[in-house]
């Protein structure tokens, strides 16, 4: 039996709206190849629709008090919790990755939602009696207005929850573009939302493309935007909304490092390399897809990558025993198999090959699913395209270094500095690595070091284009902006014009 493709529309002002551009794109389950959807591409006048929402919504959510904001946070957050598996299942069939994995993303995004229900203390501003005689100076943060919000297809609910908890917690309204590879979990999201008494129009989601963010861009009503992506897109998105005047904050690519030193735990490493390089399939920010390896540690460790790549469980990620999914398009198995092929004839070692993958091994109906196998490569060096780019799929490559600065100097030198981490039993090079290495994210004997709801989300170099990181108190301030009062009352006032600057008396 066949089912129509449903489907996927806006959400407005408290409802959903049928697309109306006349554009549409398909929606696939990676795991079968079978179109599920048909996501509406949103045209600049309906992006205009949910922008008008947003702005009437404003002044009274603006004006609510902090504490009864975090109150509606505390019911979306009892709802999320509630729904945490059904945005999981969302996930799986339209991401491809494992029911397990999606658990995890929905849980990572809703401990961004716990952070926000805190906003009273977080929105607390600074003060200072008498800077003067009789004049007292304090701060105070206020919303900025409409805020967008533009993500990617590979965190569909945890990536979103990084920007519109602070942003709405905060007092903005906001609008959601999500992916259109992966757009469901958006719309069940502003259904929760609003069932959690969000005021229609705080929240609205629009479903499309290019044009869709352009439109955003170039809004006079949208104050600021939060972007996650690919680095050509990031500064895009950063160099086009700087031009209209905007806030922005534009998170790109990825090329992290796992530097494995001799005294490295070797069980505990190849757990960890093998979880961070396949897990997701690879398509995460933060996934390892470089294991620099110091000294003869490669002796060791590459025969148990070796193994246990090889040994990875591909299969329908419904499926719990699943390690690893399918690849999210047909266009990104494409990719990702031509850059396999482009390490062989850069003349790096393949060790493994996922391209052989036999797609019925990995269930029932996946035959025409977008499947590979877990691929290893030795002996890359840095002037490797696949070393260079990101290949945002299962791929990992081995990098083999003689000493610990030359491992450090390597990373520093690539373009990307998202996360990195170094695997080690000594102290000090611990503490070294973390003080000397040029990225945002690092993990000591941690392969994905993705920081707390309260810490903030960031990469250095082309992994970050503006100055603020996402959510944690850094979110709060990109989503807010300083308003500084001095005050005095009459008796206090001196008569008479002042005309030298005013000093502390
Ligand atoms: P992408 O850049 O193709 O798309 C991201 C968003 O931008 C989507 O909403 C998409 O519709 C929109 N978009 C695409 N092309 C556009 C264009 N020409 N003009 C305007 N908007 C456009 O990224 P993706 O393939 O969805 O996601 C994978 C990428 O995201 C990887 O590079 C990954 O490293 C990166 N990523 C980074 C982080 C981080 O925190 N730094 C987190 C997750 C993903």
């Amino acid at each position: 039996m066949t089912t129509e493709p449903a489907n996927i529309d806006h959400y407005i002002h408290g409802r959903v709206r049928p697309g109306a551009s006349g554009r549409a794109q398909r929606v696939t389950n990676p795991a079968t190849g079978v179109v599920t959807g048909q996501v509406a591409l949103a045209s600049a006048t309906e992006v205009d629709a949910a922008v008008q929402s947003a702005a009437a919504a404003f002044p009274a959510w603006s004006n609510l008090s902090p504490l009864r904001r975090a109150r509606v946070m505390f019911k979306f957050l009892e709802l999320l919790n509630r729904h945490r598996d059904e945005l999981a299942h969302l996930i799986t069939a339209e991401h491809g990755k494992v029911f397990t994995d999606a658990q995890g993303e929905v849980t990572r995004g809703i401990e961004v939602v716990e952070f926000a229900c805190g906003i009273p203390q977080l929105l607390k501003g600074d003060y200072t009696e008498q800077v003067s005689t009789g004049i007292d100076n304090w701060t105070m943060r206020q919303p900025l207005g409409v805020v967008a919000g533009v993500t990617p297809f590979n965190f569909p609910v945890m990536v979103p929850m990084w920007m519109f908890p602070v942003a709405i917690a905060c007092g903005n309204t906001f609008v959601l573009k999500p992916s259109p590879i992966d757009p469901s979990p958006s719309l069940r999201i502003a259904e929760l939302f609003k069932e959690a008494g969000l005021p229609d129009g705080v929240f609205n989601v629009v479903q499309g493309d290019k044009e869709a963010v352009d439109a955003l861009l170039e809004h006079p009503d949208v104050t600021a935007v939060s972007f996650v992506g690919s680095t050509p897109i990031a500064n895009y998105i950063y160099e086009t909304g700087a031009h209209h005047g905007k806030r922005v904050q534009a998170l790109g690519g990825a090329k992290n490092h796992m530097v494995v030193m001799p005294d490295a735990d070797i069980e505990r490493t190849v757990d960890a390399l093998i979880g961070a390089a396949y897990g997701s399939a690879g398509e995460r920010c933060m996934a390892i897809s470089v294991a620099v390896l110091v000294g003869d540690v490669a002796d060791t460790l590459v025969p148990r990558l070796v193994e246990r790549t090889q040994a990875l469980k591909v299969l329908d990620g419904e499926n719990l025993d699943a390690e690893m999914g399918p690849i999210v398009t047909r266009a990104a198995h494409e990719r990702i198999t031509g850059y396999i092929e482009q390490g062989v004839q850069e003349g790096a070692t393949l060790l493994v090959d996922g391209r052989g993958f036999d797609a019925n091994q990995a269930g029932p109906n996946c035959g025409d699913g977008y499947w590979m196998g877990g691929t290893l490569f030795d002996n890359v060096t840095p002037e490797m395209r696949i070393y260079q780019e990101e290949i945002f799929g299962p791929v990992l490559a081995c990098v083999r270094v003689n000493d610990f600065a030359e491992a450090v100097d390597l990373v520093n030198a690539h373009e990307f500095g998202n996360g990195t981490a170094c695997y080690t039993s000594d102290g000090n090079v611990a503490r070294e690595f973390a003080r000397r290495i040029q990225v945002g994210m690092v993990g000591i004997n941690v392969p994905i070091p993705v920081p707390m709801a309260w810490h903030g989300f960031g990469g250095w170099k082309r992994s970050l284009f503006g100055d603020m990181h996402a959510y944690g108190e850094e979110g709060v301030r990109f989503y807010t902006k300083q308003k500084s009062i001095m005050q005095r009352w009459p008796q206090s006032i001196s008569k008479g014009a002042e005309f030298a600057m005013p000093t502390s008396q």
